[in-house]
């Protein structure tokens, strides 16, 4: 048998849009150094994809994510209102990545909150996030009315169901709430709640359930974020309270995702690509950081996924070495050695 130190893993590597290959060189350098296994198979997507091949999702990409079944993505540049479609939905598309897992943990003291520690289960691959829209020209105007429709099936309801309670049963978690509008959207979120309560049932004594209405669980977040432990819930509702969750521990900057299917796990920033900052050497790499932590946990190398938690938190407590969205002077890369000098 191979041990853990001879077995190389082979994984995709997508350097991203804006300052995606800013904060992927980092964490690479860091990866390198806490001699992660993987192999990196380094490809494109996103406008650099389309600057390269003529598309955002280049064959080749898709071809390495589909052998490596595992990916560490820079943020991906999407051109608001017409012309391509999401290159990041399409790729959870394309791999059935089903589970978009979004952490919020404090890790900076101090802050407007203290030990704040969630978990977001935001299912990926329904909703509204389908695409389904069409205008309906009236008179001159060709956009007169917008028509967007969302889809939720039993099916994917239950496994997203299915996949938060049993992340809350694996990893120690006491309550998973099921966040919803089944009061207004009757049978697109309706279908979820009432599938959502099914699974739960059958997780009575070891993961107790709760539930919210979207409006009210933003507003709570706020006022007591501590009283939720695991949020499930569907994809737009978990697209916006991701990014509140992320404000609550400092934004953005420190928020990872793991978007986990049936065919690959890609592992990336909850942030976009951050053009203001691109090219400047200042952006915080620590979400892909964390993120890639993620990963060592999903390849079941949770001891070396520790170590580079230990560090990123030794860099950022006891050297008080942080980049300018949390207060400090480091630059991307000066933050990436500080960690490395850790490790
Ligand atoms: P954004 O997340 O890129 O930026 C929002 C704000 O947060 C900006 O002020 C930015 O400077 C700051 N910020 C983001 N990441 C940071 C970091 N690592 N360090 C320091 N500050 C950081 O959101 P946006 O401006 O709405 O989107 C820009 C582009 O990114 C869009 O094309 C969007 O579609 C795309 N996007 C991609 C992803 C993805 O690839 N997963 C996610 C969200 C947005």
């Amino acid at each position: 048998m191979q041990s853990h130190t001879e077995r190389v893993i082979p994984a995709t590597l997508i350097a991203g849009d804006g300052i995606g290959p800013e904060i992927v060189e980092a964490t690479v350098i860091v990866l390198h150094a806490l001699r992660a296994p993987f192999a990196w198979e380094t490809h494109k997507a996103g406008m650099s994809g389309v600057e390269a091949f003529g598309d955002p999702l280049p064959q080749a990409t898709l071809d390495s994510i589909r052998r490596t079944r595992l990916a560490l993505k820079g943020p991906l540049t999407t051109p608001a209102g017409s012309g391509y479609r999401s290159a990041n939905v399409r790729l959870r598309e394309e791999f059935h990545l089903y589970a978009n897992v979004r952490p919020a943990r404090t890790l900076v003291p101090g802050g407007r909150y203290e030990n704040v520690d969630l978990v977001l289960v935001r299912e990926n691959l329904e909703g509204f996030y389908i695409g389904f829209e069409h205008y309906i020209p009236i008179d001159d105007d060709p956009h007169a009315v917008a028509i967007g429709s969302g889809i939720n099936s039993r099916a994917g309801c239950r496994r997203i169901a299915e996949f938060a309670f049993e992340y809350a049963a694996r990893n120690g978690r006491k309550k998973v709430t099921i966040v919803h509008k089944a009061n207004i959207l009757k049978m697109l979120t309706g279908l979820f709640l009432e599938t959502a309560r099914e699974v739960g049932q059958r997780y009575e004594g070891r993961v107790q359930m709760d539930e919210r209405i979207v409006d009210a669980c933003a507003m709570q977040l706020v006022l007591n974020p501590w009283q939720f432990d695991v949020i499930v819930t569907t994809n737009l509702f978990g697209d916006i309270l991701s990014d509140e969750m992320a404000g609550l521990v400092g934004g953005l900057g420190m928020a990872p995702a793991a978007n986990i299917g049936v065919d690959a796990a890609i592992f990336e920033a909850v942030h976009g690509s951050a053009p203001d900052l691109a090219g400047k050497g200042v952006a915080n790499p620590l979400a892909l950081l964390l993120a890639a932590a993620m990963m060592l946990d999903h390849i079941d190398r949770s001891e070396l996924a520790h170590q580079l938690r230990k560090a990123i938190n030794q860099t950022l407590n006891e050297d008080q070495v942080r980049t300018g969205d949390l207060g400090g002077k480091a630059s991307t890369k000066e933050f990436a050695q500080a960690i490395v000098r850790r490790l």
